[in-house]
């Protein structure tokens, strides 16, 4: 979107608000809160300068952690919603918002292919992921928690906060043993794990999990939107997990991660909208005028910005949840981003793939010689820190520790002289990463070559 239609779509938030307050009669605003023009002023200019303490984001020469700005659309109707400042704990905190934000997560449960779901947004993956491990402990109160050593951090985090038994699972591969051993009642699959965008083996686990009658909640904060990817008889990513969600109990995608939200957006679904029944609270400060199950009554946390459904719905009639329109395209052009940074590795003398892609992060490492541990995690920094310290042209690129074993599997050569290696990553997150690939990748196989040069 152009920057003049841009400015017309926040003029256009702004005198939404003013007609509203015409609705009612005009009241004089307190002079307790009036600011002086010239000190507003001057103060969003010490702002403007504070944020310039950012790396930027929005460019396709940040190629690093998954940080991206909201769409135009979701910031104007962020804006618009945001005046009002309702509030989703409630039906009663914003009727609007409330119905904004059941049509929006009821798209999210027909992407993933469920019959039935109860859900709502959240403030962010961790509390959805929390919720879902809190009703998980409601059914299975002695039973303890299953997660991958790649699921993200907050699982064990959320185990303790939860007085639960958290088992780290280092593979899933004797799955049916470890259920046995450790009394698991739950287990967390991740499609789309946080450092490299892996789909665990959810195909595999599930008919297993049935049979032992292990909850199943899937963790697709980072990747659950890929599903549209996965969809029709060509997908471009791997489908065979993501069609499988349906049938599991529950699930978290993070619309703030791949739905071009502001922060402030997760959402849980959970399959059995009888789940309903563990919320049961009786505050005496909401309010119910309605039969139905509201949304505080299904939620547990209590303010949330009704903004952020105002957002997140504006976004989805803009970019419908569909493979071949809105979200589907904006997403395969990250994913063939990833895909011909992937290529690009394959051909390369300097640079070597560590996995190969799922879904748009990609993970790569220096050809050093000698090809260590040591000597890999040591150009890796020096890569990292020199590129983005470029004066005339940064780039950004995350670094990653990894097993060196697992270094290893991938490439037989490579020495394992420490027990960890830091490589490098990027996630591929914004469609203008794709024409930029080739350009990013000249960029660090240049800095490989200058090194590899001298040594
Ligand atoms: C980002 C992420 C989370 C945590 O979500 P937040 O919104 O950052 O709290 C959980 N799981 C996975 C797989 C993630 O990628």
């Amino acid at each position: 979107m152009e920057d003049r239609s841009f400015s017309c779509h926040i003029a256009q938030a702004l005198e939404a608000q003013q007609r509203f307050r015409a609705s009612r009669p005009p009241f004089t605003p307190a002079a307790s809160l009036a600011v002086e023009e010239e000190r507003l002023s001057a103060v969003l200019r010490s702002l403007e300068e504070r944020l310039t303490d950012n790396y930027p984001f929005f460019h396709p020469s940040y190629a690093g952690q998954m940080l991206k700005p909201p769409h135009p659309a979701a910031t104007a109707a962020y804006l618009m919603a945001m005046q009002i400042n309702p509030n989703n704990h409630a039906r009663d905190g914003g009727p609007a918002t409330a119905a904004l934000e059941l049509e929006s997560v009821a798209a999210i449960a027909r992407m993933f292919g469920f019959e039935t779901h109860l859900g709502h947004l959240t403030s962010s993956g961790t509390i959805a992921n929390l919720e879902a491990l809190w009703v998980a402990r409601s059914l299975h109160p002695e039973r303890s928690i299953a997660f991958s050593s790649n699921a993200h951090y907050t699982h064990g985090r959320m185990c303790q906060v939860l007085g639960v038994k958290g088992i780290v699972l280092d593979s899933f591969d004797r799955f049916e043993e470890a259920v046995r051993t450790h009394d698991i009642g739950t287990v967390v699959v991740t499609l789309g794990t946080t450092s490299t965008g892996e789909l665990e083996p959810l195909a595999a686990l599930l008919p297993a999990a049935r049979r032992l009658g292990v909850r199943v909640h899937i963790d697709a904060a980072y990747g659950g939107f890929f599903t549209l990817l996965s969809q029709g008889n060509a997908p471009s990513v791997e489908p065979s997990g993501f069609s499988l969600v349906r049938e599991c109990d529950s699930v978290v995608v993070d619309p703030h991660k791949h739905a071009l939200q502001p922060y402030g957006c997760g959402c849980v679904l959970f399959r059995d909208p009888a789940v309903g029944r563990f919320y049961k609270h009786d505050s005496p400060y909401t309010y119910f005028t309605t039969a139905e199950l509201h949304l505080g009554e299904i939620s547990l946390e209590c303010s949330r910005a009704g903004a952020a459904a105002a957002a997140l719905w504006a976004t989805l009639q803009c970019f419908p949840l569909e493979r071949h329109r809105g979200l589907g395209p904006v997403l395969q052009e990250c994913r063939d981003a990833a895909l011909s940074f992937s290529a690009l590795l394959a051909g390369s003398a300097l640079l070597a793939q560590y996995r190969p892609p799922e879904l748009d992060i990609v993970t790569y490492l220096p050809r050093t010689a000698p090809f260590t541990a040591t000597a890999v995690t040591a150009m890796t920094d020096d890569i990292f820190t020199t590129l983005m310290n470029d004066p005339a042209d940064p780039v950004y690129l995350a670094t990653l520790s990894v097993p060196s074993d697992a270094v290893r599997k991938y490439h037989p050569s490579f020495v394992p002289d420490a027990p960890t290696t830091r490589i490098l990553r990027s996630v591929l997150m914004k469609p203008e990463h794709a024409p930029y690939v080739p350009e990013l990748f000249r960029r660090v196989e240049n800095e490989v070559r200058r090194r590899t040069e001298q040594m």
